[in-house]
């Protein structure tokens, strides 16, 4: 069916994430060792603003989920949503930065397929006993549960199927909980996403949402980015929640946050650590450095905040 064919290409951008993600850090933007045995080979050559737009985005992301679980004493809970390919979770654990319990959900597909790369690739499952205190993990085709960490297949758009799965592997409302969503709500409607948003802040009484997407959609360039995707059979069924930073903030204020902020990324890579900064922009040389302006501008990180604890969550930004 139509909408089979859609979720199709929608499952297909996971590997295009994880496949610039693995061209960039064979470059040296930033290092990853586990995302080889996601990703088989680097692949084609990609143009040096999308791997900037990248390391953007990864050390983005990073700076925000290593700061909450700074803040928590890792006495908190992470759960991606849509993670794909991710490899947090292991750079998370060689960091001794692991919470309590790392969750990933994403498509029965792509979770069957990232379980099958753990099985058979040690380097990913030494991680995975390292942190389990039994001889024997949970597995099967479509989820794997041990002490730390946990993949469940479910729907995003399925709100109360995807909560059931995660409590029978111990979700716990009680605890700090962080959201991460990745490239990945922008891929649902407006309604589908604040359902999910409205879920979260309802379930936890102390919790933070980090959300990387597109933002600006609606101007020249944003409708040329809209018109690519299209192409390959992708919708951005979200883009109307992309149309500003203020539709991203609402969109978590509207659904019961405290407190929500948005960046462009364009802003972000200003405020990240300036002399990696400099040591990337030395990797390649950049001809179009008014691309790269264009293309930051158009994707943003949008999070917000519930702090019935006192954790000052607040002080978790840039
Ligand atoms: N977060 C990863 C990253 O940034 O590397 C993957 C990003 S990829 C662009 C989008 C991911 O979201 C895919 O793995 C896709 O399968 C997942 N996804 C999108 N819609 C989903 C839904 N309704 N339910 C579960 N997963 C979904």
């Amino acid at each position: 069916t139509d909408s089979d064919a859609a979720d199709e290409a929608v499952r297909a951008t996971c590997d295009d994430a994880s496949s610039c993600k693995r061209f960039a850090t064979s470059k040296g933007y930033w290092s990853d060792p586990y995302i080889q045995y996601f990703v088989r080979q680097a692949g084609e050559r990609k143009a040096p603003e999308i791997n900037r737009g990248y390391y953007a985005r990864v050390q983005g992301m990073s700076h925000l989920l290593e700061a909450f679980i700074r803040r928590t004493e890792g006495n908190c809970q992470v759960v991606n949503l849509g993670a794909g390919l991710d490899t947090n979770f292991w750079r998370l654990k060689d960091g001794n930065l692991l919470p309590k319990k790392y969750f990933e959900v994403d498509f029965p597909m792509i979770v069957a397929r990232k379980i099958h790369n753990i099985k058979t690739k040690p380097p990913l499952s030494k991680s995975l006993i390292e942190t389990h205190s039994t001889d024997s993990l949970m597995m099967d085709g479509h989820s794997l549960d041990s002490d730390r960490f946990c993949i469940v297949a479910a729907d995003l758009r399925d709100v109360l199927d995807m909560e059931d799965k995660l409590k029978k592997f111990q979700l716990d409302p009680g605890l700090p909980t962080l959201f991460l969503s990745e490239c990945v709500m922008v891929y649902m409607t407006p309604e589908q996403s604040s359902r999910l948003v409205r879920w979260a802040s309802d379930t936890f009484h102390t919790a933070m949402f980090i959300n990387y997407e597109q933002v600006n959609m609606a101007d020249r360039f944003g409708q040329v980015m809209i018109e690519n995707l299209q192409r390959r059979q992708c919708t951005l069924a979200g883009a109307d929640t992309c149309q500003s930073l203020d539709s991203q903030k609402e969109r978590f204020l509207n659904a019961g946050w405290e407190s929500a902020d948005a960046l462009d990324m364009m802003t972000v890579y200003g405020l990240l650590p300036q002399e990696d900064v400099a040591r990337i922009e030395r990797l390649e040389f950049l001809d179009e450095k008014e691309l790269l302006q264009q293309l930051l501008q158009h994707y943003c990180i949008s999070w917000a905040f519930k702090d019935k604890l006192r954790l000052g969550l607040s002080q978790v930004a840039f």
